[in-house]
């Protein structure tokens, strides 16, 4: 059998970190399947939690969805769990070895697909298990027998009531987004699940924050553990671009036409701050030629799915979305985020540019600024700590000498500001600052729904996208399958 616990390399100084997965003696299945996902060098977190966990020590990471944290857990896990492996048919052979617990069904799913690409080249089996469906399906798997259990909570509970998971040999935990899973109010059900397991394991929490909440989990769960932050959870990616543009409302959506056929996008996120003006939107653009689906909270799990099905298989080039639909979604390399509001929690903003800019790619945020938004962007200047310029949009077709001129501003290049400049008085004098006491503020939204992850779009290369199809200007168009019918809308108003 070969050497199956993970050495980092002898010759390493101690005081170097191991950046390069190649430094890392992978067992050769895993260090493959790493390969083939393109993985070079470790993200932070997975460096700093890599070794760590290889050693059997309790984690305590902080780190959000977006740095690379499923690997840091599930590739250290996968290797120690290799002693295990075996191709035998009989399901005791296989019993649930490592347990990795998520707040939601998408992320759930997400993990459990990592997992799987992670163990592809083993015999190690992994099945995930989360609620909103047929119990039966998932019954038939965990019956089979598998060494990685993917879950949310409640689903795992009913599982262990009717005798499909057993988890008295579980030697691994990990909580994972664990500040959401006490927001939803999962605290109960986790205490029973720990309670099946062995006293004996090693457990792994994440969280983008530590609460006294999680502090209080952690102390009564973990034993002794190492403390890992990767990334302060206020910051925007390096990698991502950020615009600000100066556009009335009934610019917008011209402005969102100009901008991804002039920079060529192959794909955007387009957020909005409510259901309804997210079901506008996607509908309107709809009908002006561009492939849009929309997902925000009304929406049913099932049309959640399919929107981001449509999406990730390049059916649809537009996803607008309002904030729920933001965390946790984990779709790399969209190459653009739109806010065509401005959120109204800075916060937000953090969460909605993650979108792009991943994992080191580069990312386009654009934001469309209107008068009555001035004042939230200072919010999220405050919160980032950082002076965003305001900048003019110049429309090709309105503006033909300031094109002539090398002026037009498609978003590569800034408006030169320069005083005196005409069109800079403006466009000055169209966004003056907003009084404080205008904007009331909604509650933060906390649907849990879209604390949502999924995987890796794979578009192809040549794949044109609606707006190089789409006229300029908006024409009408029929409505596709993915935008709900007026009457519908119609629902939505009364609803709100
Ligand atoms: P996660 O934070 O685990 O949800 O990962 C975010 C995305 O980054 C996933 O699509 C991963 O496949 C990708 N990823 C994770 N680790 C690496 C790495 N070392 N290099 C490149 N991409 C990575």
């Amino acid at each position: 059998m070969t050497d199956l616990t993970l050495e980092i390399s002898a010759e390493l100084n101690a005081d170097t970190p191991i950046m390069a997965f190649a430094q890392l003696q992978l067992a050769a299945p895993l260090a493959r399947a790493v390969a083939e996902m393109g993985y070079e060098t470790m993200t932070p977190i997975q460096a700093q939690a890599i070794p760590v966990v290889l050693q059997g020590r309790d984690v305590m990471g902080a780190a959000q969805t977006g740095t690379g944290k499923t690997a840091a857990f599930a590739l250290p896990l996968l290797q120690r769990m290799l002693k295990h492996e075996n191709a035998s048919t009989s399901p005791a052979r296989h019993p649930v070895r490592a347990l990795v617990l998520l707040p939601t069904r998408e992320l759930a799913v997400q993990v459990a697909e990592q997992v799987e690409l992670y163990s592809k080249y083993t015999n190690l089996r992994s099945a995930v298990v989360f609620g909103g469906m047929d119990m039966k399906p998932q019954t038939l798997e965990l019956k089979k027998g598998v060494e990685v259990l993917v879950a949310t909570p409640g689903r795992l509970l009913d599982h262990i009531e009717a005798k499909n998971a057993v988890l008295n040999q579980v030697e691994y935990v990990v909580l994972d987004e664990a500040d959401r899973m006490l927001d939803i109010g999962f605290l109960p059900d986790l205490q029973r699940i720990l309670s099946y397991l062995p006293k004996q394991r090693t457990t792994l929490l994440f969280s983008a924050t530590f609460s006294p909440e999680i502090k209080r989990l952690a102390n009564s769960y973990l034993q002794n553990p190492v403390t890992i932050e990767v990334a302060r959870s206020n910051a925007t990616a390096s990698t991502v671009e950020q615009h600000f543009y100066s556009v009335n409302d009934d610019d917008k959506r011209h402005a969102l036409h100009q901008i991804l056929r002039q920079r060529g996008m192959k794909q955007a996120f387009v957020f909005v701050n409510s259901k309804l003006g997210c079901a506008r939107l996607a509908r309107s653009l709809e009908h002006e030629g561009l492939k849009t689906t929309a997902l925000h909270g009304d929406k049913s799990q099932d049309e959640r799915l399919k929107a981001l099905e449509a999406f990730k298989s390049g059916e649809v080039d537009l996803l607008v979305c309002t904030d729920v639909a933001a965390r946790g979604l984990d779709i790399k390399d969209v190459p653009a985020v739109f806010n065509f509001d401005i959120p109204f929690h800075a916060e937000d903003y953090v969460h909605r540019i993650g979108r792009t800019g991943r994992a080191g790619a580069a990312g386009l945020a654009v934001n469309f600024v209107s008068k009555s938004d001035v004042r939230l962007v200072a919010d999220i200047e405050k919160l980032l700590n950082t002076k965003f310029e305001l900048e003019p949009i110049a429309f090709e077709e309105d503006l033909p000498d300031i094109r002539k001129q090398g002026h037009i501003n498609d978003g590569r290049r800034m408006y030169k500001q320069e005083a005196g400049d005409p069109r800079h008085e403006e466009f000055v004098s169209r966004v003056p600052r907003a009084p404080r006491n205008e904007f009331k503020r909604p509650a933060l939204s906390n649907d849990p729904f879209f604390d949502k992850p999924y995987v890796a779009l794979t578009l192809a290369p040549d794949a044109v996208p609606s707006w190089e199809t789409a006229a300029a200007r908006p024409g009408v168009r029929t409505i596709s399958s993915n935008i709900k019918s007026k009457r519908k809308v119609a629902a939505l108003f009364k609803a709100a």
